[in-house]
Order: C-alpha cells, then sequence, then structure tokens
C-alpha cells in the first residue's frame, strides 16, 4: 500500500506518519530526511542537487523524483510507503503520478490531515523552548509549574520565531496557496481521503485505520 501524507505544519502529520507505519508495516519515506541522506553519503544525486543548493536555486523537481525512485525501489519498501513532505506543487504531484505508473505501481491514497487555521495557531504558538536545557512546554496543553520559568533547570522559556502567530499564519498561507491545487488534483483523481484532525489524539488515530481499512476491504 503507498500512501501520500498531507497536513499543514502542525497538523500532528508525524503522529499519523509514525501509526501507520507501525500498524500497516510500511516505511515513512519523508523528503526532508531523504535529502539529508542522499548528501551525506555524497550520492550522485546528492551531489547533484548539491550544486543548486549552493547557488541558492531550488533543486529542480526531476532530481527529488529520481531519489525517491532510488529510494521506494529498496526491498524495505516492498510493502508500500508513506510519502511525506512531497508533492507539494501541481507539477510535482504529475511528476510523482508518471513515476509510479514508470514502476508499475499506484497510490492507494492520499490523506490529508484537516485542522483548522486557529487550532493550528494555537498549537504552534503555545510552544515554549527552555533557554538552558531545550526542554519543550506548552502554554495549553504542558504548562510549567511556574510562568516562564523551565520546571526541569529553572531556565528561561522562549518562543522560537518560527512559533510567532504572525510567522505560523504566513506558512500556513503558503501551504494553503500550495496545496489548494492538490488537493483538487487528488480530489478528482479519487484518492482524497480527508482526516478530521481535531481533537483527542487517539480518535484521529482511529479515524486514520478506518479510512484505510476501508481502501483494503
Ligand atoms: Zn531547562
Amino acid at each position: 500500500m503507498n500512501i501520500v501524507l498531507f497536513g499543514a505544519p502542525g497538523s500532528g502529520k508525524g503522529t499519523q506518519a509514525d501509526q501507520l507505519k507501525s500498524e500497516l508495516n510500511l516505511q515513512h519515506v519523508a523528503t526532508g530526511d531523504l535529502f539529508r541522506e542522499n548528501l551525506k553519503n555524497e550520492t550522485e544525486l546528492g551531489l547533484l542537487a548539491k550544486t543548486y543548493m549552493d547557488t541558492g536555486a531550488l533543486v529542480p523537481d526531476d532530481v527529488t523524483v529520481a531519489m525517491l525512485k532510488e529510494r521506494v525501489s529498496r526491498p524495505d519498501t516492498s510493502n508500500g510507503f508513506i510519502l511525506d513532505g512531497f508533492p507539494r506543487t501541481l507539477p510535482q504531484a504529475e511528476a510523482l503520478t508518471a513515476m509510479v505508473v514508470e514502476m508499475e505501481q499506484k497510490l492507494d491514497a492520499v490523506l490529508y490531515i484537516k485542522v483548522s487555521d486557529e487550532e493550528i495557531i494555537k498549537r504552534l504558538s503555545g510552544r515554549l523552548i527552555c533557554r538552558g536545557c531545550q526542554t519543550p512546554f506548552h502554554l495549553h496543553f504542558k504548562p510549567p509549574a511556574k510562568e516562564g520559568v523551565c520546571d526541569s533547570c529553572g531556565g528561561e522559556l522562549y518562543q522560537r520565531d518560527d512559533d510567532k502567530p504572525e510567522t505560523v499564519r504566513a506558512r500556513l498561507n503558503t501551504f494553503h496557496t500550495q496545496t489548494a491545487p492538490l488537493i483538487d488534483y487528488y480530489n478528482d483523481a479519487g484518492l482524497l481521503i480527508e482526516i478530521e484532525g481535531e481533537g483527542d489524539v487517539s480518535e484521529i488515530k482511529a479515524r486514520t485505520m478506518t479510512a484505510i481499512k476501508s481502501l483494503k476491504g
């Protein structure tokens, strides 16, 4: 079973990927990790990607697709993969379709973990980190005993620039602009499954498994 996983930053996508990985024995293929691996091992594709990155240019989609193709050809994906971080744009989605056709495989589902912007802003902008020991806290979900102070080491808690509400809003705008055409594309292809990503984590996990089981049945 081959699945594409989508979700805004803060949607809880990683939790769902872990669940699918362990319950269905699928390989989690995150394009960020794949890039790091190819760069670290100085593969031909990694070195090619680096020539673009060194000049500040975006790595062309065909390079990323070639890395993906190599990754999903390895024996550890024989049971299927969960693709995370790709595609992000319509041309990438089309390139992915061409790749799976060429490999005589198919995508079984595109899971979209849907969470409202307000909820994501609440989740991300509540995060706090200790300057001393880096322990994470959360204003709503894991508040420190004393405001602004780390429970573990007494250090000062701060908010990362990435988690400031205006930055989160900008990241969400980018996400919506890029993914709206993808959602239409996969909806038209009959592959899109929307998972309500708000509420209790165990309920969200159950929704994901129910959706996947309905595909298998
Ligand atoms: Zn601390």
